[in-house]
């Protein structure tokens, strides 16, 4: 009997369906999940999560039924994982990054190396941008036992997308806990405005702004004018390097709303970070429960557990045998991931 999973779950977006995605690959366990996004404005299968299921499909030769857009319920029964050299294409600018992110935990954990070339969004509203898979996730990722080498071709911003990225996988037989103590130290502190067929002097605003707002001097910004995009696309992104991570907060240029506004959006989530004592910003927090949960083991510091985070641990639930425990502590929640 395949696993129930139902779409209207917590928050009810799209990470309902891609960690069923990605558990389904590594346990072997098939699923059935109805009311897909039934908490989004469009629900349904949009062109990113169809992608999702079928480079989930793909590594596995799984048999599917309801995996066309729109789709509203999908039956998903996944064959044995197969390492190799993949290509999976959005076709739109939906984030190819949430894609890799469905098919990594099956293909670190295979027995033979993989190559996936992802072509689509690389910097979108709403997902993890580039940076934030090479800087913030994957260092994390590699730190349960597998390697993976990114390489950035092209940028892909919305409603262009055609941005382009690829990842060698070097599996590891079975995943070590991790465990992230205190915060520590700020090892490293940086603005990065990035405009693809702007102006440049949209990101020199958006920097200056940002830096500012964090009292940071003017060697800690830089800009990026590219034409390596298929359309225009703005970004500014704010690292935070510590002891243990590097967190990364970014904001997106949209039309009729000014650089400075897009700066202060990046520049307030930061703050909240540099307030906290923390280790995880709120969105590696939701992303970091399903490689611990993998590993059967693990526990980190969190600025706060949203919705998102707590829907993602209902579905892992679902499918590993693990408990999630969540502490509230001075300044910041404690997670805790056991079997
Ligand atoms: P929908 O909710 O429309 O179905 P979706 O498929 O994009 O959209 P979500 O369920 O919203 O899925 O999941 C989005 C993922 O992107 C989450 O893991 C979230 O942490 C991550 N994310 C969103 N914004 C950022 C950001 N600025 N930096 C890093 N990660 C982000």
């Amino acid at each position: 009997m395949p696993i129930l999973i139902d779409g209207t779950l917590g928050e009810g977006g799209g990470q309902i369906l891609r960690t069923s995605l990605s558990l389904s690959l590594v346990t072997g366990k098939p699923f059935r999940i109805e009311n897909v996004r039934a908490g989004r404005a469009r629900p349904g299968l949009l062109r990113q999560h169809l992608t999702a299921v079928l480079a989930a499909a793909e590594v596995s030769g799984a048999e599917v039924e309801g995996a066309t857009l729109s789709s509203s319920c999908l039956t998903f029964t996944p064959g044995p994982v197969r390492p190799g050299d993949y290509r999976f294409a959005v076709g739109t600018a939906g984030s190819g990054i949430l894609v890799f992110q469905t098919v990594l935990p099956a293909l670190m954990l295979a027995n033979g190396s993989s190559r996936v070339a992802i072509e689509g969004g690389t910097h979108n509203t709403a997902a993890p941008p580039y940076e934030f898979l090479s800087r913030t996730f994957l260092p994390l990722v590699e730190r349960l036992g597998p390697k993976i080498r990114l390489h950035f071709e092209r940028y892909g911003f919305y409603p262009a997308g055609g941005g382009r990225f690829s990842a060698e996988i070097e599996p590891a037989a079975a995943l070590s806990p991790l465990h992230l103590g205190a915060r520590g130290e700020i090892t490293s502190r940086r603005v990065v405005a990035i405009v693809a067929n702007l102006p440049r002097h949209i990101a020199q605003r958006e920097a200056e702004t940002a830096a500012s707002m964090l009292n940071w001097g003017a060697e800690l910004h830089a800009v990026e004018a590219t034409r390596e995009s298929s359309g225009p696309g703005n970004v500014t992104m704010i690292e935070i390097g510590t002891d243990e991570t590097t967190a990364i907060f970014t904001a997106f240029g949209q039309l009729g709303i000014s650089a400075e506004k897009v700066a202060g959006n990046a520049a307030r989530e930061a703050r909240e970070y540099l307030v906290s004592k923390a280790v995880a910003c709120e969105h590696l927090t939701d992303q970091l429960l399903l490689p611990m949960a993998l590993a059967g083991a693990g526990s980190f510091t969190a600025v706060k557990v949203n919705l998102h985070a707590r829907t993602n641990m209902e579905v892992i639930a679902k499918f590993l045998p693990v408990h999630f425990e969540t502490v509230v502590l001075d300044g910041f929640t404690r997670i805790q991931v056991t079997r």
